[in-house]
C-alpha cells in the first residue's frame, strides 16, 4: 500500500483526460493502483459517455452558417452609392 509514493494522486484534469483516454501510461498505472482515483476516474468516464450520448439538441452547426449567410445577403455593397 505504497501506491502513494508510485504516483501523485491524480489531477481532476488529468482523470478528465483518462475519461477521454487521453492520460499518458504513468496516469494509468496510479489508477491502477488507487482506489480514490480509479472511482473519481470512473464517475467522471460515466459522464463523458452520456454526454456523448445525448441527443444533439443544437441544429447542425452547417445549418446555422447557411442561415446567417441569408441574413447578411441583402445589402450588396456595389449598389450602395447609385
Ligand atoms: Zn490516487
Amino acid at each position: 500500500m505504497t501506491h502513494e509514493h508510485f504516483h501523485p494522486h491524480l489531477t481532476p484534469d488529468e482523470i478528465e483526460l483518462w475519461a477521454q483516454g487521453l492520460l499518458g501510461a504513468a496516469g494509468a498505472l496510479h489508477l491502477a493502483e488507487c482506489r480514490d482515483c480509479l472511482a473519481h476516474a470512473e464517475r467522471e468516464r460515466k459522464l463523458v459517455l452520456e454526454l456523448a450520448r445525448l441527443p444533439r439538441f443544437a441544429p447542425e452547426f452547417g445549418f446555422d452558417d447557411r442561415v446567417m449567410t441569408h441574413v447578411r445577403v441583402p445589402t450588396p455593397s456595389g449598389d450602395f452609392r447609385a
